[in-house]
């Protein structure tokens, strides 16, 4: 019996050497794509639904690793926070995204400098850093973006774990003239205060609310509960995850005035919003 027991503490021992080698590769890889930005932007469109028409999209990252192909933010970010790395990578976004965002723009030929908005994440390491604002308003000069269309998503967390900080930035931030979005609104902290206390504009509602609402009573109601709440604060509500028309439907009842999900677009390559732009010119 002590036998087996030392034998099977030996191949616990090495799976774990081997758990610890891949992470240690892996961080190795993601610092060499910081430096030689193996980093792709996708853009997920958010529809008006007056209009069905494209208002704006969501920034999201995509890892161009050159030998495990494209790999998705859930398997890097909670690293590149861990490393410190989320930094560079949500700087690298913030710039690419504006600049491309103020192409369209000009692709489409808005007239007001809000008119096509960009959504872009910033994790809550880096939104507790005194260096962000500093970082939106140099990619704002660098792209001639309005300040009007850049929203900046955080979570309700990234507000509430240091709600002092969390104060200072925003105040920052908006100075600048940009917008304050909270991402997956009712996941996180169990208070609604902080949309009091906070200068918020925009609440997206989590796909978790999104998902049961053509069935569920109480997805119905905890829906209808913050569309109602935004209206009274003069809060836009975007709801997010939308991938049927039962969804949908439920949605336009209730009043809803932004989606972003699958039922429309998934997040997309630059060259596809280009043709998709294409077929929305306003002049
Ligand atoms: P998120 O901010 O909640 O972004 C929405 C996620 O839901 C995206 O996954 C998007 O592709 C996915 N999604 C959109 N519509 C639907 C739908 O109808 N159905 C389903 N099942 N999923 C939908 P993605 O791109 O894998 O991103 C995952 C998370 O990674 C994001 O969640 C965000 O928290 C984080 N992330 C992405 N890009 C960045 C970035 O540049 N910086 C930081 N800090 N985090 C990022
Ligand atoms: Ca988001
Ligand atoms: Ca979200
Ligand atoms: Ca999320």
């Amino acid at each position: 019996a002590k036998e087996l027991g030392k034998s099977r503490f030996k191949v616990f021992n090495r799976k774990m050497h081997d758990q610890a080698l891949q992470l240690m590769e892996l961080e190795t890889d993601l610092r060499r794509a910081v430096d030689l930005r193996e980093f792709e932007v996708v853009y997920q469109p958010i529809v008006e639904l007056a209009t069905r028409r494209v208002c704006g999209f969501e920034a999201l990252v995509r890892w161009r690793h050159p030998e495990h192909g494209i790999i998705g933010p859930g398997d890097f970010i909670s690293l590149a926070e861990d490393t410190g790395l989320i930094y560079a990578i949500d700087n690298l976004v913030l710039e690419e995204a504006c600049a491309q965002v103020r192409r369209w723009q000009t692709l489409v030929g808005v007239t007001d400098g809000g008119e096509l908005t960009v959504n872009i994440n910033i994790s809550g390491k880096h939104f507790g850093q005194s260096m962000l604002a500093g970082q939106i308003s140099r990619a704002l000069d660098d792209s001639g973006l309005s300040a009007d269309a850049l929203n900046i998503e955080i979570t309700e967390s990234a507000l509430m774990d240091n709600p002092n900080v969390a104060e200072d930035i925003l105040q920052q931030l908006k100075d600048l003239g940009v917008h304050i979005c909270i991402d997956d609104f009712g996941t996180g902290y169990s208070s609604l205060s902080y949309l009091q206390r906070f200068p918020i504009d925009v609440v997206k509602v989590d796909r978790s609310f999104i998902v049961a609402v053509d069935t569920d009573q109480d997805s119905q109601a905890i829906v209808r509960t913050v569309f109602s709440l935004g209206e009274s604060m003069g809060l836009k509500i975007v709801a997010e995850g939308v991938e049927t028309s039962g969804q949908l439907e439920f949605l336009e009842r209730e009043g809803c005035r932004f989606v972003q999900g699958y039922f429309f677009y998934k997040p997309m390559s630059v060259a596809d919003v280009d043709h998709l732009l294409e077929g929305q010119r306003r002049v």
